[in-house]
């Protein structure tokens, strides 16, 4: 088989790649190795978004999967007191809590309406590169003229292909959900900051409630975040976030990378990294969704120079909020969890 573009990876970035590459009448095949079932991360939708969603033409679908408004983020962080920022002076309007795997699936359908033959339950073991293009080692050997790395944090197949990646932190993630009891309202997003990490509680669809510790990966191990009883022991440890777990917890503790890093070069001869691959950010910035959208609309429209220099200028500003944002929590500012992020002091590059 051989097309114009073959994308790995049908998150927001790679489904909004296949669908920018389709409209643009490209032969394209997007592969995902899930179906996207089971809980997917990243469900807080800041303003911004809007724009984009209305620019892809997808807002319709968008809305019709039923997200949950937001209005505001409060926080306890930098001091005891929770402050509250509200999206009332924002420009796009409010902010959305959405059920994220049923985003990524509207995606890739608006993808498969454009014209991009999507393959759902399908994995990308690699690509080679050949004259003329890449042959994708996919159920079926595809050759393509252009390959998409959508693949999320990972990156792999950039790498494979030379690109390197300047890794900030080792974050992880801990989370669960919860059914919140009828008639208890779920509130907006909330944020914790505690000595070694912060805590994140953020409505979801259908009267669910999600709760998440952010730790490094060394300190989660030996706190043990990842097990049931070492969750609940720092749960009840916090200040405000406790007060959160309420209802019937659903399934098991999810524990995800959340790791920040960037990717240099983004793109190179015949291939593009798109959102995470290229430019993993901090959950707390509640930016990944959106930058994965803008990034996947910019692979399509300009892969070359300005892709790069578009990529660049947005790994330089996210390290500079990132820095300062975490330098406004100055009560642990002793704690390496603290002191290196707001230092922006990178680990390595792989
Ligand atoms: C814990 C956590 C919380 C977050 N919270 C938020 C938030 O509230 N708001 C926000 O905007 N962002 C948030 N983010 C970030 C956001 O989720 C990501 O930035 C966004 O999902 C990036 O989209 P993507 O398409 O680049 O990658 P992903 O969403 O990671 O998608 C990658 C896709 O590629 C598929 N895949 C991987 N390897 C292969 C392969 N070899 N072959 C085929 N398919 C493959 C995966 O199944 C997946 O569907 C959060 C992230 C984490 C980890």
């Amino acid at each position: 088989m051989k097309v114009d573009v073959a994308v790995a990876g049908g998150g927001p970035a790679g489904a909004v790649a296949a669908l920018g590459f389709a409209r643009r009448g490209a032969a394209v095949v997007l592969f995902e190795r899930s179906g996207y079932d089971g809980l997917r991360m990243g469900e807080t939708l800041p303003p911004a978004v809007n724009p984009l969603l209305r620019a892809l033409g997808v807002w319709d679908r968008f809305v019709a999967a039923g997200p949950v408004p937001s209005y505001q983020t409060a926080s306890a962080w930098g001091g005891p007191e929770v402050a509250e920022r509200s999206f009332v002076f924002s420009p796009h309007g409010h902010g959305w809590h959405t059920d994220r795997a049923r985003f990524d699936r509207m995606l890739a359908d608006a993808a498969a309406e454009a014209g991009a033959d999507v393959r759902r339950g399908v994995a990308v073991r690699g690509v080679r590169r050949v004259p003329g293009g890449f042959v994708v080692d996919a159920d079926t050997p595809v050759r393509a003229e252009t390959v998409v790395d959508a693949t999320g944090r990972p990156a792999r197949i950039a790498r494979s292909l030379g690109a390197r990646r300047e890794r900030l932190d080792r974050l992880v993630c801990v989370a669960r959900v919860f059914a919140v009891p009828p008639g208890t309202p779920v509130g907006d997003t909330f944020l914790e900051a505690v000595p070694d990490g912060w805590w994140y509680a953020s409505p979801l669809p259908e009267g669910r409630r999600l709760l998440a510790r952010f730790a490094d990966a060394r300190f989660s191990a030996a706190a043990g975040l990842a097990t049931g009883p070492g969750w609940s022991a720092a749960l009840s440890a916090t200040a405000k976030t406790r007060e959160l777990a309420v209802g019937t917890p659903i399934g098991p503790l999810r524990v995800v990378s959340a790791a920040s890093h960037s990717l240099a070069p983004a793109s190179g001869p015949g291939w593009i990294a798109v959102g995470d691959a290229a430019l993993a950010v901090d959950p707390l910035s509640s930016g990944g969704a959106a930058f994965a959208l803008e990034s996947g609309s910019r692979a399509a429209a300009e892969p070359g120079e300005a892709y790069r220099t578009f990529v660049r200028s947005a790994a330089a500003g996210y390290r500079a909020v990132r820095s300062e944002v975490y330098g406004w929590e100055a009560r642990f500012a002793g704690n390496a969890f603290w002191r290196d992020r707001a230092a922006d002091r990178g680990l390595e590059v792989s």
